[in-house]
């Protein structure tokens, strides 16, 4: 039997000061719980492991949702979806402990067959009601262009579960039944976005990242710590020297979404 939590009363988004840090201001005041729902494992760590890093670190209980096993994810011929998907979610286990992350939970869709339909917004539903996160990060599913649609589809799946359907008692009312009740988180933060308004600072916390996207060891091709870093300190010494002129303060390690805060 699921684990129940008592509805507290809602705080609104007017509480929130829309000029202040979004993370802290939701610590400030709401109960510290973050959700985030991705299509694959590895989507986490890649688009917002070192997000997790700090809200753990921060003392908030962050949940991973997968809504694939990732049994696609190989160029080997010898080796069966179903045994990927078995590596694929330990490997996701391992480095949600290293986050500091709740055990992942696998809604079990195949891999790159994602549809925004009732049954994945039903269990999606489900896991917003279950833990009441505040928070939620998932890819930003409205994003145009080239992009995978499993990203694309759980970011949407995610959006209209959060609204409206997870805070309507009469969607999904045998959730009711369970004693599970409405709730809609107040903040969500959309990864691999186009758009990006939010910066969070993963400079404290790189090295813990970097062991939870190598705990993805079928996915990794052999790289290792240094070469992982190397990558990303060359990625980031490009984007700053962009954007030099404008804000030569911004951190060189971050992760970027695009911030809102849902109307409750
Ligand atoms: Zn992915």
């Amino acid at each position: 039997m699921a684990t129940r939590r008592t509805p507290r009363p809602r705080v609104n988004a007017e509480s929130i000061d829309p000029d202040a840090d979004l993370i802290t201001e939701l610590a400030a005041h709401v109960p510290r719980r973050a959700m985030v729902v991705m299509a694959h494992p590895d989507d986490t760590e890649f688009a917002c492991g070192g997000t997790v890093a700090v809200l753990c670190r921060d003392g908030w209980e962050v949940q991973i949702v997968v809504t694939t096993s990732g049994n696609k994810g190989t160029k080997d011929s010898e080796v069966t979806g179903q045994a990927l998907a078995g590596v694929r979610e330990e490997e996701q286990r391992r480095a949600a402990e290293i986050l500091g992350a709740c055990e992942p939970v696998f809604l079990g869709f195949p891999d790159g067959y994602i549809r925004n339909d009732d049954e994945l917004r039903g269990l999606i539903v489900r896991q917003i009601r279950l833990h009441r996160p505040e928070l939620v990060i998932t890819w930003d599913g409205f994003r145009p262009g080239f992009n995978h649609r499993d990203h694309r589809l759980t970011g949407q799946a995610t959006y209209d579960a959060i609204y409206p359907a997870a805070d309507d008692h009469l969607y999904y009312p045998l959730d009711k039944e369970e004693g599970l009740a409405p709730h809609r988180p107040l903040a969500m933060l959309l990864a691999g976005t186009n758009e990006p308004d939010y910066d969070v600072d993963i400079e404290p916390v790189l090295r813990t990242k970097v062991r939870a996207v190598l705990a993805h060891v079928s996915q990794m091709g052999g790289r290792n710590e240094e070469r992982l870093l190397q990558m990303w300190r060359e990625r980031a010494q490009r984007e700053r020297a962009v954007s030099a002129g404008e804000q030569p303060l911004e951190p060189v390690f971050r992760e970027s979404f695009r911030k809102m805060l849902m109307r409750r």
